[in-house]
């Protein structure tokens, strides 16, 4: 097996990947940084959970840790796209982490906060920026970033900024980039568009694919209850009442829905805030600070909200509305079931949203546990699962010989043993 010292990093970076608890090397990081040590292109398709984080931080702060000189004012050397500003903070985060015993320097260029203050950090340059693409072109036109000197581009989620209608942005940043430079683009999944940009702006990429694309991460367990929308709010309660329910992301499609259901929760006596796009950035990091800290066992999120949102051991998801996008669910539910550990993800379907749920069946290639029947619940009729007590596991009869199935655990990586990745999440932030 590959172990980080084989890989050719630098070693005040061997020092500050032992500090975060990694032992060895996840597969996309044992195939993105050699390739990227080498200075090739790549493209790869990977979701969240893997590790392509540090897949890529790694090998730009290896390549930062052999210049000397200290960036131009206005100028920074890596630029990493990231669709949200959570998904962001948590590349910013991974940087300061991973490049803890270096020089480096990072900032984030993020809409939702003032940009006085990012003007103002890019006036004497930094190496590392960590930008959405819409407000990184709003600084470029006033001048506040040149982008000459810079060697490396990551696309991080780039399926993601397309679902978000970044396509456009993206490519006006990409064409005013130096030709000589560094490009890698990952993604969750391949579709057409992404796969156009990769062959216009990519130079002979190496291809990198560590999970099938679409899979639904294998430590999920996953099921469907079909519920009408009135009773939903209820069953939802009943589903995360249970006391192995330890903490729980539960979907919403809108942001008012999201505020809602948080009330609701907060009716029932549950600990609960809720994330969207129009709270502001102080209030969802601190939202989120709360979650990691286990002051808050519930977080009620919009699927852009919650993109990028990295927080082990959350043993719960609950899509109380299907997304309209199939691609989301595999997003939210790969929300659970990380850094090794087991999930539940339990999704409430109403008549109305039979049709979203064929469209993940279809993109998923398998029927969800409490649709394996099929024929369709008369409208109000309610349906399997019906209200009662509920851990939100999917239960098989033929399957599970009668007895309640246990989550799987430990069937793949990451693995973790990992103190100081722990901590460092507690402390989310902007630079
Ligand atoms: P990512 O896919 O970048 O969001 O990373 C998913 C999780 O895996 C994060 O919590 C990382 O801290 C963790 N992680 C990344 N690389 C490793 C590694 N080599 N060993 C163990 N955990 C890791």
């Amino acid at each position: 097996m590959t172990k980080f010292s084989d890989l050719g990093l630098a070693e005040p970076i061997l020092r500050a990947v032992s500090a975060e608890g990694y032992d060895t090397p996840t597969p996309i990081q044992a195939q993105v940084i050699p390739a990227m040590l080498e200075g090739r292109d790549v493209l790869g398709t990977a979701q969240t959970g893997t590790g392509k984080t540090a897949a890529f931080v790694l090998p730009l702060l290896n390549a930062l840790a052999h210049e000397n000189r200290k960036p131009e004012p206005k100028t920074c050397r890596a630029l990493v796209l990231a669709p949200t500003r959570e998904l962001a903070a948590q590349i910013a985060d991974s940087v300061r982490a991973y490049g803890a015993n270096t020089r480096a320097s990072v900032t984030m260029i993020i809409g939702g906060v003032k940009i006085s203050k990012q003007i103002r950090a890019m006036q004497r340059g930094v190496d590392i920026v960590v930008a959405t693409p819409g407000r990184l072109l709003d600084l470029k036109q006033q001048d506040a970033i040149r982008f000459d000197r810079i060697t490396s581009v990551v696309l991080d989620e780039a399926d993601h900024m397309m679902d978000m209608g970044f396509l456009p942005q993206i490519r006006n940043v990409l064409k005013q980039l130096p030709e000589k430079r560094q490009t890698a683009l990952l993604s969750a999944t391949m579709p057409k568009d992404i796969r156009a940009l990769a062959d216009k702006f990519l130079n002979d990429p190496v291809n990198v694919a560590v999970a099938q694309v679409s899979k639904p991460a294998e430590r999920v367990t996953q099921s469907v209850q079909f519920v009408p929308h009135p009773q939903k709010r209820d069953v939802l309660t009943s589903i995360l009442s249970e006391p192995d329910v330890d903490s729980a992301i539960v979907f919403t499609r809108t942001k008012r829905g999201a505020d809602r259901v948080c009330k609701h929760l907060e009716g029932a006596g549950l600990t609960a805030a809720a994330i969207h796009g129009n709270k502001s950035q102080n209030q969802r990091t601190k939202t989120l600070d709360a979650f990691r800290a286990r002051k808050l066992r519930v977080l009620v999120a919009t699927d852009i909200a919650a993109r990028g949102i990295d927080i082990d051991k959350v043993s719960h998801v609950v899509n109380y509305e299907l997304p309209n996008v199939p691609e989301s669910y595999v997003h939210r539910i790969g929300r659970t079931g990380r850094a090794g550990e087991a999930g539940v993800a339990v999704t409430l379907c109403d008549v109305d949203e039979r049709k979203l749920l064929r469209d993940i069946e279809k993109l998923i290639g398998h029927r969800l546990p409490g649709n394996e029947a099929g024929p369709e619940p008369a409208r109000g009729e309610g349906g399997h699962n019906k209200g009662g007590k509920n851990t939100g596991r999917s239960f098989n009869p033929d399957k599970d010989g009668g007895r309640r199935r246990k989550p799987r655990r430990n069937r793949s990586r990451p693995a973790g043993n990992k103190p100081q990745a722990q901590a460092r999440k507690q402390s989310s932030g902007a630079s």
